[in-house]
């Protein structure tokens, strides 16, 4: 009796294990990583995690922190180059894999004449990488959902979204200002067009 007990479990273990992986595989969901640098909140952290979760049709992962990439700091500037931060963390990145670079210090990029602009965020457009700051994100209450609007703005951009003129959309170019409290929603054509992509929920 005992005996075939075991082979009855044995069997619903077995197909249980059968049916969940079969299921993985149909699914494929993305994965975001994120990747502190440095010292970093672990409950804006927590809450961005949260934040992406509830909107983005992906698996979002914290990674453990880790120091910047070799040769990232640019001294006149107490800067990180943006730019070295997003191709060292592309070359982790694969199909339907992101890596969201995060970090309390400044980050900066050449913009047009400008050599060492400092940014909230960069990402490649598209690509599976990009990193933001918390650096200029003001007031300490606005810090949570100012970085989430930064988040989604940098993998709007991974996911191949240009900038956008409509008032209110996430992907509208900050142009040097704060604008993230404008920012609501993305707008019916951004909206479609990561739906499209399976990035949204
Ligand atoms: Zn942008
Ligand atoms: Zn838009």
């Amino acid at each position: 009796m005992r005996f075939s007990l075991f082979i009855l479990l044995f069997i619903i273990t077995g197909c249980k294990q059968t049916d969940k992986s079969a299921f993985a595989n149909k699914k494929q969901e993305a994965v975001i990583f994120i990747q502190p640098f440095e010292k970093f909140d672990e409950k804006l952290l927590d809450d961005l995690q949260q934040r992406l979760s509830q909107s983005l049709n992906a698996d979002i992962k914290i990674l453990p922190n880790k120091d910047f990439p070799q040769g990232s700091y640019y001294l006149p500037g107490n800067r990180y180059w943006a730019d070295s931060i997003i191709h060292y963390l592309q070359k982790q990145s694969g199909e339907k894999k992101y890596y969201l670079g995060v970090t309390a210090k400044d980050i900066s990029t050449k913009k047009n004449k400008i050599v060492n602009w400092g940014v909230m965020g960069l990402g490649y457009h598209p690509g599976n990488a990009c990193v933001i700051s918390t650096f200029r994100l003001g007031e300490k209450n606005n810090v949570s959902e100012r970085l989430y609007k930064v988040a989604v703005h940098e993998l709007g951009h991974n996911a191949g979204l240009p900038h956008c003129k409509e008032n209110g959309c996430y992907m509208m170019d900050a142009e040097g200002k704060m604008k993230l409290d404008d920012e609501q929603f993305f707008c019916t054509k951004c909206r479609q067009f990561l739906i499209n992509k399976s990035f949204l929920k």
